[in-house]
């Protein structure tokens, strides 16, 4: 018998748009197949067929050399597949334990109706879950569990069955960098397990670290399809469907006047003394290791920290940046790393969002809103970013993370900015979207000064005119971007080369 989830043909439409079209995949016992594509690609239609979300797909599929129609969750379960879905909480009950959340099925009945006593099932939920290995305490309320835990809880449960194929999509997409770090972990020792695994993802970095395998989607169809070792260089191509070259917009090499520029700034531990120029219609990167001092010294040019020494002059005029409000004011706007803590409210709509720090200019007499022009400038703006979808009225935290990351841009550019500020604006964002982001830094360029800070060298080279390196709160190295290599940056930023 042959072993493996086979899927041969799989489409899937929907009104107005073919979603999957024609795709094989397949998943072996004991192998880890990562499933990337950009945002739209398919790769969640593909996995919510396998996992018997749809009542009908084309294709077809077989589980361990049986034909199977996956038309319902019970059925994929029942052939030993399992999903954790991004929200993850649809699986559990919230208002019950994790010993309860653990043994669902037998409380439910099961066909048996045999009464457990609560704890006797905290006792069997204990002693699973430490054979298993996992750290989860059996009594916790799942609503008190973090997004990794509710994770874990899904997995263990589906341990507890006859768990075969796993899959995950993209499952550390909110995950800290340690919770991240024990997730791949686990998957490794499922996979020792036999277990087969369905790994969606867009973080090329896992996919080299976990992947046996690696299919690429794009617009429905199967572009591509490796096995180990993988040139990650042709994964992002097939993504893209463009060499990876033309991820980056061509430079345009004009600087302009100075708009901002720096002496002596001075905040220990982070900022030990750095001076800097920006100038008109040039994109500065930089880059340097994780605790150089490069998100520290964004906070100073964007008055979310005072300098305890220097000066910071825009249009040659000293500035004092008591709070990003006052930075905000005179045209100074900061794109932040994690943009779900600052600067959107996810609740709201994109329309609201983008409107947010110019309330006033839309406001009328008496605190009254001009809707229409406050709605005239969202649409503005969403096409000037591309959103997708278009919808101003969507509440931002329906958009990925590239979107959400596009909303945060658009309101800027439509605040006419002087002084750009990206703080690792790429991370978690697809390849798709990062693409965009490249495109709209040189887009305001155009009007403004942009200094993009990314730990990533190649993206520092491939985005910017001059290239800064910064090092134990300093700036150590400045190039031209034609200069610098990739060999050079790195040297400065470890301090190979002093
Ligand atoms: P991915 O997970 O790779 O981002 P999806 O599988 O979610 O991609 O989506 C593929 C395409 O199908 C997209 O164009 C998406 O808008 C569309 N789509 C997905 N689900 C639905 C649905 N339920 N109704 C209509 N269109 C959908
Ligand atoms: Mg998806």
């Amino acid at each position: 018998m042959e072993q493996g989830l086979v899927a041969r043909g799989l489409g899937k439409r929907f009104p107005g748009v073919v979603a999957l079209k024609g795709v094989d995949f397949e998943l072996l016992p004991g192998r880890v197949h990562a499933l990337v594509g950009a945002n739209g690609a398919g790769k969640s239609t593909l996995i919510k067929i396998l996992s018997g979300y749809y009542p009908s797909y084309q294709g077809e599929v077989w589980v361990d050399g049986r034909p199977v129609r996956l038309v319902r969750p019970d059925l994929a379960f029942r052939h030993g597949i399992e999903v954790v879905h991004q929200e993850v909480d649809t699986a559990l009950v919230p208002g019950l334990s994790v010993a309860e959340n653990l043994f669902l099925e037998r409380l439910a009945g099961g066909g048996t109706g045999v009464w457990v006593s609560p704890r006797r099932l905290l006792g069997e939920a204990g002693a699973a879950l430490e054979r298993l290995g996992f750290a989860l305490d059996p009594a916790a309320r799942v609503e008190d569990l973090s997004l990794h835990q509710k994770q874990l809880l899904v997995i263990a449960r589906a341990m507890l069955r006859e768990l075969r194929y796993l899959i995950l999509d993209e499952p550390t997409a909110a995950l800290s960098l340690t919770e991240a770090e024990r997730l791949l972990e686990l998957v490794n020792r499922l996979r020792g397990q036999g277990i087969g695994v369905l790994y969606v993802t867009h973080r090329l970095a896992e996919v080299e670290r976990i992947a046996d395998q690696v299919t690429v989607l794009r617009e429905g169809t199967r572009v591509a399809y490796w096995e180990r070792p993988f040139a990650l260089a042709a994964i992002v191509e097939a993504m893209l469907g463009a060499p990876p070259g033309a991820i980056f917009p061509p430079r345009r090499p004009e600087p302009g006047e100075t708009i901002l520029s720096a002496r002596g700034l001075f905040r220990p531990p982070r900022v030990q003394g750095v001076d800097l120029t920006l100038r008109r219609g040039e994109v500065v990167a930089l880059t340097g290791l994780a605790g150089a001092g490069k998100t520290e010294l964004l906070r100073l040019l964007f008055g979310a920290d005072r300098p305890e020494a220097g000066e910071i002059r825009l249009l040659g005029r000293p500035v004092r940046l008591a709070s990003p409000t006052a930075a905000v004011r005179l045209g100074i706007y900061l794109v932040p790393e994690e943009r779900r803590r600052q600067g959107l409210i996810l609740d709201k709509p994109v329309r609201e969002n983008l409107s947010l720090p110019f309330l006033k200019r839309f406001a009328r007499f008496l605190g009254w809103l001009d809707r229409d022009a406050e709605r005239g400038f969202a649409k503005q703006q969403i096409q000037r970013v591309r959103l997708s979808p278009p919808d101003p009225e969507r509440p931002v935290r329906l958009l990925s993370g590239g979107n959400q990351q596009k909303v945060v841009v658009g309101r800027w550019l439509g605040g006419l900015p002087r002084v750009l500020l990206f703080d690792e604006p790429t991370q978690g964002v697809d390849v798709g979207a990062k693409r965009e982001l490249y495109r709209l830094a040189r887009e305001s360029a155009k009007g403004a000064a942009v200094l993009w800070a990314t730990a990533e060298i190649d993206e520092a080279l491939g985005v910017a005119d001059r290239v800064l390196v910064m090092r134990d709160g300093r700036v150590v190295a400045a190039f031209p971007t034609e200069e610098a290599d990739r060999q050079r940056v790195l040297a400065y930023a470890t301090g190979a080369e002093a």
